[in-house]
């Protein structure tokens, strides 16, 4: 990703810098006594990877949920939450997913009793294969105060004993949320016991840096704490939701100084072309009553991000549909011309549904776009974006060519947890996409979504971003090089090795 020295032979580490790179020959002049050299055997090192978007709270949580996909048997669903009652305090909720009756040797649904044997003082929910149902056990039933007499509520059903009226643990649809929604939200010790887990699949993913959004004041401390101790194996960039300006003070927001506040500034606009609440001008197809949903007026939006764009904060506003990026526009270029800046890297989220005058005007304001290849095929295939949108409207979703052709930078992420959170998949994704294949780009350009070009976004391309003299020594060595497999073979390439800053923080 260096342009000056594209590829080298060997690279010497410095304390946490990179301080040459060269030829074998030339590195192995500085080997001292206390060096220690590792031969990579020909494998392929890229710079550290950057994950722009990801959600790690959510992530987190996830993991720490009992994965059921695999269960064959009813004893081998109690047989997981007994190990897990074992490592956890009473009375912490045990939550999973996965399981599904018809791959059961005992071939009938779960029920109460099942999970009550297992685990009495725990309260448990676990959700079937298909989401829409789920088991609990007494201590949940408790908590939720769901008894023989609780009425379903509509749209969903708690299954009762046909004979006796007891319920018997299986909750339908709607009834699912009566004890979904009781399920405390965890405590700071929980978030930092899962953030752990969540940073060790983040750094065997081969990213050294990522794109931390997050949602609440307790995950705000978390990662500061966390920080703190140097217990982040990572480097974070932290993006953070917009209502976090109500609690800002005045004069934090007002500083003229850039580098005091390396924060970036999560603005919702629209909501998804999944759930067809992405903002467009015109209908959507297969639903003719409707045009999506915007979250701000257009006089708020202004407001917003003008505040923002003054106090230096770095706006990183989702925006899905073409009516809403026309509206992020407007209102950078209207906080642009109250107060000029060149140097803003302001990006916009997703940036969806564009047409040629959006990528006119994306490039003239210097507005980075932010994608995550993975969810770019999932529109496609997941759902069709063609009979939702109308084919001249899905021709210009996620346009990576066109857009890198007009000078345009994009950036990549995963958006997990909705999507993997491999940065390979997403490059494999980037390059391989079916859905308008001249939409295609190459794996340099790939490459560039997930190295030089987030360092640029976060104002850290003199640091990070490529292997260069001086720069930062966050490394990712892989297994393969994804310039010379197969395109539809580069998510399969493991990762062997991440260093951050000189580090070793994963090795496999
Ligand atoms: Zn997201």
């Amino acid at each position: 990703m260096n342009s000056v020295q594209p590829s080298a032979e060997a690279v010497a580490i410095k304390n946490d810098r990179i301080m040459k790179v060269g030829t074998n020959t030339e590195i192995s002049s500085l080997i001292g006594k206390a060096t220690e050299v590792i031969n990579l055997q020909g494998k392929t090192v890229v710079p550290g990877l950057t994950d722009s978007h990801i959600h790690v709270g959510d992530f987190s949580k996830f993991l720490t949920w009992l994965n059921l996909n695999d269960a064959d048997s009813i004893k081998a669903v109690q047989q997981e939450i007994k190990e897990r009652v074992q490592k956890i305090p009473k009375g912490r909720w045990i939550i999973g997913s996965g399981w599904n009756h018809a791959n059961f040797a005992e071939q009938r649904y779960l029920n109460f009793q099942d999970l009550d044997e297992v685990s009495q003082d725990n309260p448990v929910i676990l959700y079937h294969q298909c989401g829409r149902v789920c088991v609990v056990n007494s201590k949940a039933l408790e908590s939720a105060g769901v008894t023989k007499a609780t009425v379903s509520p509509s749209g969903g059903t708690i299954e009762k004993d046909p004979e006796t009226g007891e319920t018997t643990g299986i909750l339908q649809e709607n009834a699912t949320d009566l004890v979904w929604t009781i399920i405390p939200e965890p405590s700071e010790e929980e978030i930092i016991e899962s953030a752990g887990l969540a940073c060790q699949k983040i750094v065997e993913a081969g990213l050294t840096s990522i794109h931390w959004i997050f949602t609440s004041a307790t995950e705000l401390t978390v990662i500061q704490k966390l920080q703190e101790e140097n217990r982040l194996p990572i480097r974070v960039y932290l993006i953070a939701p917009a209502n976090i300006l109500d609690k800002l003070d005045a004069s934090t927001i007002d500083s003229d100084n850039e580098m005091e506040k390396p924060l970036g500034i999560k603005v919702f606009v629209d909501g998804s072309l999944a759930a067809r609440t992405a903002a467009l001008n015109e209908p959507y197809v297969d639903d003719q009553t409707t045009t999506g949903q915007l979250l701000y007026s257009r006089e708020e939006l202004n407001t917003l991000v003008t505040r923002a764009h003054k106090g230096n904060l770095r706006l990183v506003i989702h925006a899905m549909g073409d009516k809403a990026i026309s509206m992020a526009l407007d209102a950078i270029e209207k906080a642009l011309r109250e107060v000029p800046r060149k140097d803003h890297r302001y990006r916009i989220e997703h940036a969806s549904v564009l047409n040629y005058d959006l990528i006119r005007r994306i490039k003239e304001l210097g507005v980075i776009v932010s994608v995550q290849p993975k969810c770019v095929i999932s529109e496609f295939a997941v759902w069709s974006a063609v009979e939702r949108l109308g084919s001249k409207r899905a021709r210009l979703l996620y346009p990576l060519k066109t857009l890198i052709n007009a000078g345009i930078r994009i950036i990549g992420g995963s958006d997990c947890p909705m999507e993997p959170l491999s940065p390979l998949q997403g490059i494999q994704a980037a390059v391989t996409r079916q859905y308008y294949p001249e939409e295609q780009i190459t794996v340099d350009e790939a490459l560039e979504m997930y190295t030089t070009n987030p360092a640029y976004s976060s104002f850290e391309d003199s640091t990070k971003g490529s292997i260069a003299e001086g720069k930062l020594a966050d490394l990712t060595v892989l297994s393969d090089d994804p310039r010379s497999v197969p395109s539809n073979e580069i998510g399969d390439i493991t990762v062997d090795l991440t260093l951050v800053g000189g580090k070793i923080v994963y090795q496999k």
